[in-house]
């Protein structure tokens, strides 16, 4: 065991995904539970952290890294990847051509950054936006199902940075996943 010690760990997630889609919104609601109208785009690199008390014996340091500005050039640069142990892929729900552009980041995302033993890092699909009309195939949870399995996600969700819906959700589904590798 660990004789009584606290247990510290630092999980770096990254948050991608297209312009607009909502990624700094997400990360302002999980990690202070804020939410602002105005649009501003993230200039260079930001990341957020958010401390969880798992137990008395254990904490977890959850670094959020967010692309800032960059969500055009789709081909990040390794340095942005570099130790992410899990990421989340943001797409807009009511722009269903932001799920397009999906399967590039996530294959960005995987040609970049592998667990140890080679394998693909955790990776959560969120759509975000659900408290808006929905478009297209997202109103189809079977299709979205199939298409998670077919690109390698862990999962997907619904989410509204705006309300609310399925923050700790999703948060806390990635974090588990993370922590089940270790
Ligand atoms: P980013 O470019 O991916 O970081 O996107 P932002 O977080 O900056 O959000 C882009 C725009 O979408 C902003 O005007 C937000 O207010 C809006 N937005 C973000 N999340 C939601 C949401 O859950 N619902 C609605 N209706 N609008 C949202
Ligand atoms: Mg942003």
């Amino acid at each position: 065991q660990n004789n009584g010690k606290l247990k510290d760990s630092m999980l770096k997630i990254l948050v991608i995904g297209d312009l607009a889609t909502g990624k700094t919104s997400f990360i302002k609601r999980y990690v202070h539970d804020f939410f602002s109208q105005t649009y501003r785009a993230t200039i260079g690199v930001d990341f957020a952290l958010k401390i969880l008390h798992l137990d008395d014996k254990s904490i977890v340091r959850v670094q959020l890294w967010d692309v800032a500005g960059q969500e055009n050039i789709i081909n990040m640069t390794r340095v942005f990847y570099n130790g992410a142990l899990a990421a989340f892929i943001v797409f807009d729900v009511t722009r269903t051509y932001t799920l397009e552009s999906v399967a590039k980041w996530k294959a960005d995302l995987d040609s970049k950054v592998q667990l140890p033993d080679g394998s693909p890092v955790p990776c959560i699909l969120l759509g975000n936006k659900c408290d808006q009309q929905r478009e297209g195939i997202v109103n189809n949870p079977a299709k979205m199902d199939e298409y998670c399995k077919e690109h390698g996600f862990t999962a997907w969700y619904e989410i509204s940075a705006k309300e609310n819906i399925n923050i700790q959700e999703a948060a806390n589904a990635l974090i588990s996943k993370i922590l089940q590798n270790d």
